[in-house]
């Protein structure tokens, strides 16, 4: 399957027996030693890093120059801030990436690195060039927890969220290995947060790093180029409505309860209803243009002719848009990608329902790399799902009502 892969394996992977492997590779989250990691900072909370170091807050702006515009990670480069400066930041602060543990090139150029979380844990980054631009799609948690039924990540269970600056390490990351040069054109335009993990179940870590992608001194990037991607956290999407605009996408997968729930189990929490209620608060809050709903499409599970006329019934009328994301299937799976011809018709009906749609391109999965694919890898770890605590609360919410 792979043999138009070219698999390249980094070095530092070889730790293991080296002193503090296991507590550097903690460092790696952010905190390592007691030292700060300027990746982790948005402009306000570097600003009030520089104050409490003694210094102006506009060496903010000076270090954020640095870090994204001119993709610098040594102190001892920053040639324009004081020599003392320097010191103090090169002895309380940090600027640490995630490592790479290795990458893959699929034969349509996309590129995939895993990278290193902990000890025994890493996760996956996938970059998607195109003619018109560069998507880079990022993790936000190492597994996930929320248990989608077709989804291989799912398989994995949840070990923990990343912090701000292993989410924005990405991004930093990323731009290196593609070659970015400081007054060379940007490389990676748009940035999705479609890689492992629930994004809005790590709310507090995934705003800060959105705030980051976003800002002037930042990485800079519009915000209709941002995509947050989620299944369907109710109350964390009224909570982002309120803190950050970055585009919206929405993984419906189902136009009715019975089967969302079974697809997507967080359904059983917030149904599709609530779900919607809180896509078109989020477009009117932010004066949005539309929220993308993904559609996984599944042979003889959610894409007959009858559930496309459903959903657009459901969208009809709503700044919403469909990607029907064809099935990416996986060893043990269960489920099987849709036809060609069945995918086109669902898209016809949306249309001819008033629902904007389009098919998502697949790319990179000769080396494991498309949509809900990835897997990353972990160890060590107890699995956590969803599903469990989702049925308790769900029966707490029907004892409740009855
Ligand atoms: N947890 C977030 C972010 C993941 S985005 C979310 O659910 O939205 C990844 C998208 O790919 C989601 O829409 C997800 O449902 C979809 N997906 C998962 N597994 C897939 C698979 N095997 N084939 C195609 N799409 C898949």
């Amino acid at each position: 399957m792979n043999t138009d892969a070219d698999q390249t394996t980094h070095g530092g992977d070889t730790a293991g027996s080296g002193e503090g492997a296991g507590r550097g590779e903690a460092a790696s989250s952010g905190e390592g030693a007691g030292r700060v990691n300027l990746l982790g900072l948005t402009r306000e909370q570097l600003q009030a890093y520089c104050a409490l170091l003694g210094s102006k807050p506009f060496r903010a702006r000076q270090l954020m120059n640095w870090l994204y515009k001119r993709g610098c990670d040594r102190f001892e480069d920053m040639s324009d801030l004081a020599l003392g400066f320097r010191a103090l930041l090169a002895e309380r602060a940090e600027i640490r990436l995630p490592q790479i543990v290795s990458q893959q090139q699929a034969a349509d150029g996309t590129r995939k690195w895993l990278l290193r979380a902990d000890e025994s844990q890493a996760f996956e980054m996938v970059y998607i060039p195109e003619s018109d631009r560069g998507t880079l799609c990022i993790s936000s948690q190492v597994g996930c927890a929320l248990d989608c039924a077709f989804c291989a990540t799912a398989q994995q269970g949840f070990n923990r969220n990343l912090t701000t600056a292993e989410i924005v390490g990405q991004v930093w990351l990323a731009n290196r290995e593609l070659g970015f040069e400081p007054a060379g054109d940007r490389i990676i335009t748009n940035v999705v947060l479609m890689g492992m993990g629930e994004p809005l179940a790590n709310f507090r870590n995934v705003v800060p790093a959105l705030r980051i992608f976003l800002d002037d001194l930042g990485f800079d990037l519009s915000r209709r180029r941002v995509t947050l991607s989620t299944s369907g956290l109710v109350p964390q999407i009224y909570r982002l409505a309120q803190e950050i605009n970055v585009a919206l996408a929405v993984s419906l997968h189902a136009p009715d309860d019975e089967l969302r729930s079974r697809l997507v189990p967080i359904n059983r929490l917030h149904p599709i209803a609530e779900l919607l209620a809180a896509c078109w608060h989020y477009i009117d809050e932010q004066n949005g243009r539309s929220v993308t709903f993904e559609y996984v499409m599944l042979d003889q599970v959610n894409d007959s002719p009858a559930q496309a006329r459903a959903l657009a019934r459901l969208l009809a009328g709503h700044p919403a848009k469909v990607n029907l994301i064809p099935f990416n299937p996986y060893p043990g799976s269960g489920f099987r990608r849709s036809s060609d011809a069945a995918i086109g018709q669902f898209r016809d009906l949306l249309l001819r329902g008033g629902v904007m749609a389009t098919v998502r391109r697949t790319r990179g999965d000769d080396i494991d790399a498309a949509c809900g694919q990835l897997v990353g890898r972990v160890m060590d770890r107890t699995v956590v799902r969803l599903g469990s605590r989702v049925e308790a609360a769900a029966s707490r919410v029907a004892r409740a009502s009855a």
